[in-house]
């Protein structure tokens, strides 16, 4: 057994394990029992093999490395490696055999239970393992060989096995030792590191795998050399057909160019570089965000950068989407923002702008910093409950600003629902609305008030009406409904202009307001009209009218006082027209005609009086009404006709006619004027009337005019003043006269001085237009109602008519024959016609002529006849003339 033997073994024993090391990885870190069973075979062959190639020596032992390898086994292998390994060479050593048999064994024993202190003492990090370490070891080791052989040997085999095996022992096996130990250390740690490697680079690609975002490797010249994308649509379908393609391939030029000069930026730089992009993908449009880092290359190829792909469109859409809101939020509307607990979280500047407080005062408060005071809790409980189920609330509220002022808001608050569905925030806009409030109420004032007396107006009356008649019906109670027409209000307006009347008109209005109770209306129709609406008078119609009439009593009294006006002391009484209400279930409007009636009774009783409404006025009024409707059928159907009565002078005899109308009525037969004139004009039909009566007179005229016996006849017409004031009169007249062809010269229109004083400078004007085409006029009544000197001298009249009733007093009253004579005069003075009418005996006539009256109309001469009556009646009268005449 030679040192050159001991040091083959182990060198094959270093080549074997050294394959086993390539199984490492397996029986070192695995904890699988039959991977270090192997392991242990392993071992256990390669200490087998040592002792096969070798031979007992001549001490009888066997020198091999097995103990090298055993306590490697322990240092590396454990104690399951090292075990199987040991029993199996403890198996081969005992059928081997021989003297050496005990030695042998502990010689196997020994490096194992080495080995694993070694193991347990590295595992402590008592100690490395090294080459020195090893060495040391591998002489310890053997040093105990050594003397386990020594001591275990028959005396006489002792020295010569000392001989034989120390130098094998000291010299080769710690040698071989080390070197094992650094080989299987040396290679486990390589195993290590691999493995580390390996499962960092899993690592890293399990992470890149797993961010969203698109990872290239992308070269100076821009040519991708690595693709890792996880969401597959975000580019192509397939992304590694992009490898070895250039960025020139997939984008336009300038789009390229831009990426280029990034990424040569980025190689020159050692921080990362951003870079923002949109590009179309296979999702649609979208923006990412670059960011690259210059990568390592090895040595001789390009350089490139790893570019990080981020798509951002969502973010910038979001913030986009931040910003519009941002800005919205600044609107012209009051905006607030608080949390679910009504806390400010943000306001805008119009909030402050409208409230008066800064952001900094308002968030952080609650919303009851605005509460007004002015809404009680079942509003505030309702506008919740209306948030709570539908998510919005919107109406009109008071708030309070910070200077305390209480304003009208339009306020509209939505919840805002966190993806568990609780609300998270509110959300309020609000408008301050005092202006269109104010303007509301101006409208309202106008549509409900009178702006002269500030009372309320025939709208709200009727209203009110309403309500109090259907209160009245529940309740039993009855009121009162009182027309007021002020009696001399006309001509307070006409003396003293109408700033005087207006004056009149509220000073009146607050005495009645005065004299009432504050739950009573009182109302302005329009004009000197009034209307008081009393309430709750009780159940008993007679003491509800004895109610009534004590209020308008008080109310006559206090309207009939003296209104006194700077140095002016004017005075107008009042009439009084009452109607009860409430239990009859009568209209409203009704009501009103019938207190408007009872008030014309009063006036009809001689003003300054009060009137309850008589149910025999309601017959007359719809009597009155059937007549109107009869009136407006007449006219359709041509039932208004004319009458004649003869005008003479005293010379010349019949000199013409006045027209007068009657209606052929269907059933009542032919009717004077008296039963329709007064209804015709009240129902606005005079117009139309007269309108007819001047074509009859005008076809009359023409027809006349064709018949020498007539041609000389003159025709008066009577006109209402309403029809003088038409639009188009003027025009009119002419154009009838003109289609007709009668004489204008022959037609004498007659009209009232009263209605002509309504409008005088009207009046002059048409009558002066009609004047220059030779239509005369003439004064009818004179003498009955406002003469006044100055309106003759400025009308251009023709004729004065003596009212018949001064006439029927002649000859024997007095006053009527001073006016018929001062007419005379008059109508002399100023150059006018004057002629009598109603004369119906021969006294008259003979008191007329004698005052200077020559002209004449009357029974004496004849009725108002149909006009062939009228013709036949000239043509006798013209025959008696030329039979008297010499
Ligand atoms: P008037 O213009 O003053 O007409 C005279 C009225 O006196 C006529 O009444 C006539 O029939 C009546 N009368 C004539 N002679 C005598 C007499 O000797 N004694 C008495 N007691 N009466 C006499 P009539 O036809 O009933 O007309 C009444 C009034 O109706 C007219 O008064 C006139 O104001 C009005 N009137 C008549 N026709 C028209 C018309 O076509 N248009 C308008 N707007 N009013 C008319
Ligand atoms: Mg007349
Ligand atoms: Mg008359």
């Amino acid at each position: 057994m030679t040192l050159n033997a001991v040091v083959e073994n182990a060198v094959m024993l270093l080549a074997l394990c050294w394959l086993l090391a390539f199984t490492t990885s397996e029986w070192y870190r695995s904890a699988k029992l039959s991977a270090k069973l192997l392991a242990g075979l392993w071992f256990g062959s390669a200490c087998i093999l040592g002792m096969m190639s070798t031979s007992f020596g001549e001490s009888g032992i066997m020198l091999d490395a097995r103990t090298v390898v055993l306590s490697m086994a322990g240092l590396f292998g454990g104690p399951v490696v090292a075990g199987t390994a040991g029993v199996l060479a403890a198996g081969y050593r005992l059928w081997l055999g021989g003297i050496g048999v005990v030695p042998g064994l502990a010689n196997i024993l020994l490096p194992i239970v080495l080995g694993l202190a070694y193991r347990c003492l590295h595992r402590q990090g008592l100690i490395r393992i090294g080459f020195w370490q090893l060495l040391g070891f591998g002489a310890m080791l053997h040093l105990g060989v050594l003397g386990v052989i020594i001591s275990l040997l028959p005396d006489h085999l002792r020295f010569i096995a000392a001989k034989e095996a120390a130098p094998p022992m000291l010299l080769a096996l710690p040698l071989a030792t080390a070197a094992l130990g650094l080989l299987l250390n040396d290679l486990l740690k390589r195993d290590l590191v691999e493995r580390a490697l390996r499962l960092s680079e899993a690592r890293l690609r399990a992470i890149t795998h797993a961010i969203p975002d698109l990872l290239l490797v992308i070269d100076e010249d821009g040519c991708y050399l690595d693709i890792i994308c996880a969401d597959r649509n975000m580019l192509y379908a397939d992304p590694s057909l992009l490898l070895g393609r250039h960025l020139r391939d997939v984008m336009p030029e300038a789009e390229e160019r831009r990426f280029l000069d990034f990424i040569r930026q980025t190689l020159n730089s050692d921080t990362p570089q951003l870079i923002e992009y949109g590009m179309q993908t296979l999702g649609g449009p979208r923006i990412f965000e670059g960011r690259a880092l210059p990568l390592e290359q090895p040595q001789g190829q390009k350089r490139a950068v790893v570019w990080l792909s981020r798509d951002i469109t969502d973010r910038v859409n979001t913030e986009l989407e931040r910003r519009i809101a941002a800005i919205a939020f600044e609107s012209q509307q009051g905006m607030l923002i608080t949390d679910g607990q009504n806390r400010i979280l943000r306001v805008n500047r119009a909030f402050s702008r409208i409230s008066g407080f800064s952001a900094e005062e308002a968030v952080g408060q609650t919303t009851a910093l605005l509460a007004s005071g002015k809404h009680g809790p079942e509003f505030y409980r309702t506008m919740w409950a209306s948030i709570e189920a539908t998510g919005v609330w919107e109406g009109e509220i008071w708030n309070r600003r910070k200077s305390g002022e209480i304003f009208p808001e339009w306020l509209t608050i939505s919840a805002v629902r966190n993806t568990t569905g609780d609300i998270s925030h509110y959300v309020a806009a609000f408008t301050d609305i005092t202006d269109r409030k104010a303007a509301e109420e101006r409208i309202h004032n106008l549509a409900f008030y009178d702006p002269l007396t500030g009372l309320p107006n025939r709208r709200l009356l009727l209203d009110r009406l309403q309500q109090a008649m259907a209160a009245g019906c529940r309740s039993g109670q009855l009121g009162a409904l009182m027309f007021i027409d002020l009696d001399n209000f006309k001509n307070i307006n006409d003396l003293h202009g109408h700033q005087t009347g207006d004056q009149v008109l509220r000073i009146a209005a607050e005495r009645l307001q005065g004299e009432i109770r504050a739950s009573d209306t009182v109302a302005r129709l329009g004009g000197d009209e009034f209307v008081v609406m009393l309430e709750n008078l009780g159940d008993a119609p007679e003491l509800a009218a004895a109610q009534a009439e004590h209020i308008g009593v008080k109310l006559l009294g206090s309207l009939g006082k003296t209104y006194r006006l700077n140095d002016l002391g004017l005075y107008s009484s009042a009439s009084i027209g009452v109607v009860l209400f409430g239990t009859d279930g009568s209209s409203s409007d009704e009501l009103m005609k019938r207190a408007d009636m009872s008030m014309y009774e009063a006036k009809v009783a001689g003003k300054n009086a009060l009137r309850f409404f008589d149910p025999r006025m309601q017959q007359a009024v719809q009597e009155r009404l059937r007549l109107e409707d009869e009136i407006r059928q007449g006219l359709r159907n041509g039932e208004f006709v004319l009458h004649y009565q003869a005008q003479l002078e005293q010379s010349q005899g019949i000199i013409g006619a006045e027209a007068l109308v009657r209606w052929q009525h269907p059933q009542r037969g032919l009717l004077t004027p008296g039963a329709f004139i007064g209804q015709a004009e009240h129902a606005g039909l005079i117009q139309a009337l007269d309108q007819r009566v001047l074509e009859q007179a005008c076809a009359q005229l023409a027809l006349w005019a064709q018949q020498p016996a007539f041609a000389g006849l003159t025709l008066s017409v009577n006109l209402s003043a309403h029809l003088l004031y038409e639009d188009n009169f003027v025009g009119n007249v002419l154009d009838l006269l003109e289609r007709s062809g009668a004489n204008p010269a022959r037609l004498k229109l007659e009209l009232t001085e009263t209605l002509l004083l309504d409008n005088m400078s009207e009046a002059i004007a048409r009558m002066t237009q009609l004047k220059r085409h030779g239509i005369r006029f003439s004064i009818d009544d004179f003498g009955t109602g406002y003469s006044s000197m100055s309106y003759l001298q400025q009308l251009p009249l023709d004729q004065l008519k003596i009212d018949q009733t001064f006439v029927r007093g002649l000859p024997e009253d007095t006053s009527s024959l001073t006016i018929v004579r001062a007419t005379c005069a008059l109508a002399a003075g100023l150059n006018l016609e004057v002629i009598a009418e109603g004369v119906e005996n021969e006294a008259q006539r003979t008191m007329l002529l004698a005052n200077g009256c020559h002209r004449f109309q009357g029974y004496l001469f004849g009725n108002p006849q149909a006009a062939a009556s009228f013709e036949e009646m000239v043509m006798v009268s013209r025959a008696e003339q030329s039979t008297l005449s010499p």
